[in-house]
């Protein structure tokens, strides 16, 4: 038999995060959401104090190893974490996931680099008051599913590294996309050192924010507005030579797929603390509502739809643990499950995120409830990390 009752321990962190995700993170994503403009949210006191909270509570450093400072919880263990915090919101739950990104590249790809590891990952991991956020950038205006197109040597970025003397030299722009992209201050960059190669021919770099940097103006978008996502520019940016820490070649598809394993385990677990989110309050309204003489949960289409989201949410989790659990066990994790995870539960917050602004009938799309945000911020899940459509293009590659 397989044994799926958490430890204490990861009971213990589960409580923490949904203590967090209820008492702070709610709160302040709802707020954030209504905020016309996006730039106001990336100035306000709400946002950065629910970040400075959840780096005093160490969320920012769950998957770093002990020895550089970091908390090394197992992917089971994290999942647990993510699914509670996403519950409470997924646009400061995706900051909290990609503010890691460069120092969790660095302690895996780049261990042996120490200066690196003391200048960036360290000072990450002791960090209480979110100073410390990375980001990283692969898209640009015309890289976006191209960046899993391995095998065209015509398509390669556009974003340059050049070497002169013992420095690389960085031009050229990431995409709007980027995550945390407008309130980072070190970034991992993908550039292209060897076109011929086509995207193999990038190397990944260790990009602080200073001279050479600039951090555009937050996108205005649909859902997850607590997530900041910017353009990032380069301009003749100098760093030394050993910041490039993976280079170009033919483990390029090894490590982006690598990347991708990991990332969609995470963005599925989004997708399942977002669910619960839209299902728990919908359940809770049909419950109370009465119309035709009863609660509206009673009416059979109501009762089907709650308990078709109740089945959704299951069986995400469920793939997405499995998935978590190959990770945990197996080096480099599986890509097509994680892939088959991650478009599943996403495709499913998606549907049911829908159905349960039906539930509220004329109320679900009213901003005095929460749940026509959820069905906004679903949509964002489908794109991220890759489409939906090129994760199954992977997947069906492996099969
Ligand atoms: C919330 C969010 C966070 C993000 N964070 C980051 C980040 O931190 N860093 C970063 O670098 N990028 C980030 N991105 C960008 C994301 O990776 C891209 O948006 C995604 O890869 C798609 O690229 P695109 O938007 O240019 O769409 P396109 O590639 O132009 O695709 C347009 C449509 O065509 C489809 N399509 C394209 N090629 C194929 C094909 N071969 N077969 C079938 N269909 C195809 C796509 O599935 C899509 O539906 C983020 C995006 C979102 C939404």
């Amino acid at each position: 038999m397989i044994d799926l009752s958490p430890s204490e321990e990861q009971l213990e962190f589960q409580r923490l995060a949904r203590k967090f995700a209820r008492e702070v993170i709610r709160p302040a994503e709802i707020e954030l959401d209504k905020m016309t403009d996006a730039e106001e949210v990336f100035k306000s006191d709400i946002f950065w104090n629910t970040m400075r909270q959840a780096y005093e509570l160490g969320f920012h450093k769950m998957s770093i190893r002990e020895d550089f400072g970091g908390l090394e919880l197992d992917p089971l263990t994290t999942a647990l974490v993510w699914e509670e915090l996403a519950v409470g919101g997924i646009g400061i739950t995706a900051s909290l996931l990609a503010a890691p990104v460069a120092p969790r590249f660095l302690s895996v790809l780049a261990a042996e680099k120490t200066e690196l590891i003391d200048r960036f990952v360290k000072p990450f991991c002791a960090d209480t008051k979110a100073k410390y956020i990375s980001a990283w950038g692969s898209s640009e205006g015309n890289i976006g599913s191209d960046g899993s197109n391995y095998y065209d040597p015509k398509v390669h970025h556009e974003t340059t590294a050049k070497k002169d003397g013992g420095e690389w030299v960085i031009q050229g722009a990431k995409s709007s996309f980027a995550s945390n992209g407008g309130i980072a201050n070190f970034f991992l960059v993908f550039a292209c050192v060897e076109p011929e190669l086509g995207i193999r021919g990038s190397g990944v770099f260790l990009v602080p924010y200073g001279q050479g940097v600039e951090r555009g103006k937050p996108l205005d978008k649909l859902g997850m507005r607590a997530l900041n996502q910017a353009d990032v520019f380069f301009d003749g940016l100098r760093i030394p030579e050993d910041y490039m820490i993976f280079p170009p070649g033919e483990n390029y598809p090894m490590m982006h797929n690598a990347i991708k394993t990991v990332g969609n385990i995470e963005v599925g677990y989004l997708a399942v603390g977002l669910m619960r989110a839209a299902y728990e309050e919908a359940l809770d309204y049909a419950k109370e509502r009465i119309q035709w003489g009863k609660p509206i949960v009673e009416h059979q289409a109501i009762g089907f739809k709650l308990f078709s989201a109740y089945q959704a949410i299951e069986a995400s989790r469920g793939l997405l643990w499995k998935a978590s659990w190959t990770l945990a066990n197996k080096f480099l994790g599986d890509l097509k499950l994680s892939a088959a995870a991650r478009v599943f539960a996403t495709n499913m917050a998606m549907k049911h995120t829908v159905e349960m602004v039906q539930v509220l009938g004329g109320y679900g799309i009213s901003k005095e409830y929460t749940l026509e945000k959820y069905m906004r911020d679903a949509k964002l899940l489908q794109i991220m990390d890759a489409t939906n459509e090129i994760m199954t293009i992977k997947g069906i590659a492996l099969m």
